[in-house]
């Protein structure tokens, strides 16, 4: 029997020889390498796996990170533009909810810190037009989610409605919160509130989102506020230029004033004398007439003026305005100094007409103080103009049809060292009481706000010239036609009733309107005038009635009227447009309405007008 090792040896001898390059060669030899190398390969395997999972995480932060920047760039831009501050929040909203990574409800809101500091005021909203929960309008710091994001200067994160949701409204859904303040300085200025899905999972890269967009709006917020403040520093500059303007017109004023009352009285008298003679009333009578259209001119100059209001900009001619400025100016300026003027432009800017003449007056009142003890010559033109691509003498100005303003004096000059700081708000070589160094400061900042520019030369001892360029608009305006058009204002038979305190004129009109063979009743107060027309509305076909007047006012009157007899035409007359104006009384239902002082050929004209609409009707 054959020992076991023995056959054991035998039959590995055996295999060997079965297999050949049996397992045990195999094993001695290649195995271990191959192995290796399948371990190897797992492991590269493995990694590429990682790094593909990687870099599609990379793919995906970088288009988020791209989407992110994208909003913030979009929202900064925005905000350079002429936008409010609650348009660019309701957009805001928009964008973030437009992300399709950023878990939400289609809710959100943001707010706004106002006058009260501790007070979050709702600006934007979306998603929520009917269920608004009233109390969410102005949230107390430290109420609610929003309240204590807003005390704290921390996100506060809510995945339901929890504790600290203090203010609830009845049948509120499910749902969770992102309440993010809007931090300038460490100070809440605002608040963006996200509503999120109920058991949302807190998420970092939602919040550094939602605080990136707060940080952008912060930026924004401070910016508008600091706009609105200059805007408004400005316009009080602007106001206290013109104030300061007509402190030193006051003087001239009053001088022609007085002149105009002078003529007036003499005239008056003359006619009292020359009472039989007819020809000479009638020559009297016109120079009044002609004196009062003085005084109407002057009035209406100083109203324009003197009024505070925000920049208008509209088609114009300045040429127009400009002559109405040179009357003005000739009024008040005294005689030594001739003027001088060359206008001929005929074309249209596009600009605010009281500030075009706050540029003039300011410019000839310093052309004025610069001549004011020696007399000399101040000359005002106006051209239009060219400037083309390589017109190098105009470098501030972008080419294009210009309307070009020159005011220039034959008066002290000025030096190398005062030229450039005249601009500067405050600057003045006057003495206190003569000049607060505002008009220059203020005649510049209107000719940015109108795209112009504005250039200065001048020699002490001899004179200075101030070139203003305003943009021109392409093609001309019509002549406005003047209101006193030549032909005679028809008469009526129809029954006016007249309503003014004034009794002159009551009574004026009363013989003016009876010659033109109206039947005229008159009343003193609104309170007579309402007691009559309820005892006869059939009676009156119009009722004329002034504005102001004590007790019941033209509005008030021409309501009840109205409310008597709907048909009833109405014209009202008023000489201060700041109680009523002309848009408000004709959305109300009045016919006409006439600025004070009138013509009587005027108001005829529109009550004939008033009375033939209404006959259509
Ligand atoms: P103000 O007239 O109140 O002094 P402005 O801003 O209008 O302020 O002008 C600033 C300064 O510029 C004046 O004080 C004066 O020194 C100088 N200036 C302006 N216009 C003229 C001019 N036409 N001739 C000489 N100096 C002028
Ligand atoms: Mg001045």
């Amino acid at each position: 029997m054959p020992r076991r090792s023995d056959d054991e040896k035998k039959w590995a001898m055996m295999r060997e020889k079965i297999i050949g390059l049996g397992e045990t060669s195999i094993r001695k030899s290649y195995y271990p390498e191959l192995r290796q190398k399948i371990i190897e390969l797992e492991k590269t395997n493995r990694e590429l796996e990682l790094e593909i999972i990687e870099r599609q995480r990379g793919e995906e932060e970088i288009k988020r990170n791209y989407e992110i920047q994208t909003i913030i760039n979009s929202l900064l831009k925005l905000s350079l533009q002429d936008i409010s501050l609650d348009e660019l929040f309701s957009i805001t909203i928009d964008k973030i909810l437009s992300l399709r990574w950023l878990s939400h409800q289609e809710k959100a809101f943001i707010f706004l810190v106002e006058d009260d500091p501790e007070v979050l005021v709702l600006k934007a909203g979306t998603g929520l037009p009917e269920q608004l929960p009233s109390h969410c309008a102005a949230v107390p710091f430290g109420k609610c989610l929003c309240g204590l994001a807003a005390s704290t200067g921390e996100i506060q994160f809510a995945d339901h409605a929890d504790e600290r949701h203090t203010l609830r409204s009845e049948n509120m859904p499910p749902h969770g919160h992102y309440a993010v303040p809007i931090l300038l300085d460490n100070r809440t200025i605002g608040l963006i509130c996200i509503f999120l899905p109920a058991w949302h999972k807190r998420d970092a890269r939602e919040e550094e989102f939602l605080a990136s967009i707060a940080h952008t709006l912060a930026g924004i917020i401070q910016r508008k506020v600091m706009e609105k403040d200059k805007a408004r520093l400005e316009e009080e500059l602007r106001q206290a230029s013109k104030m300061e303007a007509i402190g030193t017109l006051a003087g001239g004023i009053a001088h022609d004033f007085n002149n105009i009352l002078t003529s007036i009285f003499g005239f008056t008298e003359l006619t009292r004398m020359d009472k039989d003679d007819p020809e000479k009333v009638v020559k009297n009578i016109d120079e009044i007439y002609r004196g009062a259209l003085r005084a109407k001119d002057l009035v209406k100059q100083i109203l324009t003026f003197s009024r505070r209001s925000e920049q208008q900009k509209r088609a114009f001619q300045p040429a127009l305005l400009t002559k109405e400025c040179l009357k003005l100016l000739r009024a008040t300026i005294p005689a030594t100094i001739e003027i001088r003027q060359d206008i001929r432009s005929t074309g249209t800017a596009m600009a605010d007409p009281t500030q075009i003449h706050q540029i003039i007056m300011n410019l000839c009142t310093n052309a004025y103080h610069a001549m004011r003890h020696t007399g000399g010559i101040l000359t005002l033109t106006l051209h239009d103009m060219e400037i083309s691509k390589e017109d190098s003498d105009f470098p501030g100005l972008a080419p294009g049809p210009f309307i070009r303003l020159e005011v220039s004096d034959t008066g002290i000059g000025m030096g190398k060292e005062t030229l450039s700081k005249i601009f500067e708000p405050y600057f003045t070589t006057k003495e206190i009481g003569e000049g607060t160094g505002l008009g220059l400061a203020v005649v510049h900042g209107i000719i940015q706000g109108h795209n112009g520019h504005i250039t200065v030369s001048s020699e002490p001892g001899t004179g200075t010239t101030f070139h203003v360029f305003l943009p021109r608009m392409d093609g001309n305006m019509a002549k406005p036609t003047s209101f006193l058009e030549d032909s005679p204002a028809q008469g009526g038979q129809e029954h006016i009733l007249i309503v003014d305190d004034e009794a002159n004129i009551v009574k004026i009109a009363k013989e003016i309107f009876e010659d033109s063979s109206y039947q005229v009743t008159t009343h003193r107060t609104g309170t007579e005038a309402l007691e009559d027309f309820q005892q006869h509305p059939e009676k009156y076909d119009l009722l004329i009635t002034d504005m102001a007047m004590p007790g019941m006012n033209g509005v008030d009157l021409a309501r009840q009227v109205m409310e008597i007899k709907p048909s009833m035409p109405v014209i009202l007359c008023s000489g201060h447009s700041d109680m009523v104006n002309r848009e408000q009384a004709l959305a109300m239902g009045i016919r006409a309405y006439v600025a004070k002082p009138y013509f009587m050929s005027e108001i005829l004209r529109t009550i004939r007008k008033v009375l033939n609409r209404s006959n259509y009707e």
